[in-house]
């Protein structure tokens, strides 16, 4: 163990950790930060993330690329902003290469997480590539990817270590991908059924739909995105996508089917 004891030791480079760490840093702290990097268990379960956690990584920046993608393809459908503004779509335009959407959003995302890294060291704190444990209140193990470990002091540690989509409980619920899973398909499916109501099981649906698979959401309460939106979300939703924002077909029919929340 090095003599060394840190003012804030952080465990998890996603979000919350990389903010902090820039943050602390930039005051003058001495900051170390661990992040665990891409892991994944003997089930294939996601672990960890990487640098700049599961937004960076399989969350919202990759979303928005697929999201951006069906808006794109959405624009040059019948009815879509394209030909509404004049523009002559060829016949087969909306075709999807799927695998080629992949593969480049996969490299616009590796992009962002070496700037992660560099952002955290430029900032002057350490970055330590390893899985953390405490040991005791102010004494953390950091176990590396080669199987070597090493014990850090800091006055102050901070847990930033989010978290993974929970399993589906239910039989052969085995059977089906979550979020991570969606971003390692290869190929676009036909058919899916998306199951959940929070806004990652909504946007996912309406990606799907927006890029030309039939989506259908299965959920077990009265509406979707029941906690934490609020009706005025509703209101915005209706006002973006009767403009035809994304996914206009698959979230009108969201809107006529069910009632804001009271
Ligand atoms: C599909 C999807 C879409 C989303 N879209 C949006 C969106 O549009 N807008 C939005 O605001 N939010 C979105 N989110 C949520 C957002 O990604 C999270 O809220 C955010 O990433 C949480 O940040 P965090 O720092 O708490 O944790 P994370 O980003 O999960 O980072 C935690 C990090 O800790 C690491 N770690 C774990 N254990 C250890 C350990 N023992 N030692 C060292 N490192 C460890 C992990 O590898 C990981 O990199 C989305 C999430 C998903 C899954």
């Amino acid at each position: 163990m090095s003599d060394t004891v840190y003012d804030l030791v952080i465990l998890g480079g996603g979000s919350g950790g990389s903010a902090l760490t820039k943050r602390a840093a930039g005051y003058g702290a001495k900051v170390a930060i661990i992040e665990k990097g891409e892991a994944r268990d003997a089930s294939g379960n996601r672990t960890g993330a990487g640098f700049g956690g599961t937004c960076v990584n399989v969350g919202c920046v990759p979303k928005k690329l697929m999201f951006l993608a069906a808006c794109q393809r959405e624009s040059l459908g019948p009815g879509g902003i394209a030909a509404g503004m004049g523009i002559s779509i060829g016949a087969g335009s909306g075709a999807v290469d799927w695998a080629g959407l992949k593969q480049r959003r996969d490299a616009y995302v590796r992009g962002l997480t070496t700037g992660y890294e560099s952002g955290w060291k430029k900032a002057g704190a350490e970055v330590i590539v390893g899985e953390a444990s405490f040991e005791d209140r102010q004494t953390i193990r950091v176990k590396s990817p080669d199987g070597s470990s090493r014990q850090l002091k800091a006055k102050n540690i901070c847990v930033a270590v989010g978290g993974v989509p929970a399993p589906l409980n239910v039989p052969g619920g085995e059977l089906a991908i979550n979020s991570d899973g969606f971003f390692d398909l290869e190929k676009q499916p036909k058919k899916v059924a998306v199951i959940g109501a929070g806004y990652i099981a909504v946007e996912l649906a309406g990606i799907f739909h927006g890029l030309g698979s039939e989506a259908h959401l299965f959920f077990r309460g009265a509406t979707v995105l029941r906690h934490g939106f609020v009706r005025r979300l509703f209101c915005w939703t209706a006002i973006l996508e009767t403009q035809h924002c994304c996914c206009t077909n698959f979230w009108v029919s969201c809107l006529l089917r069910f009632q804001p929340p009271a």
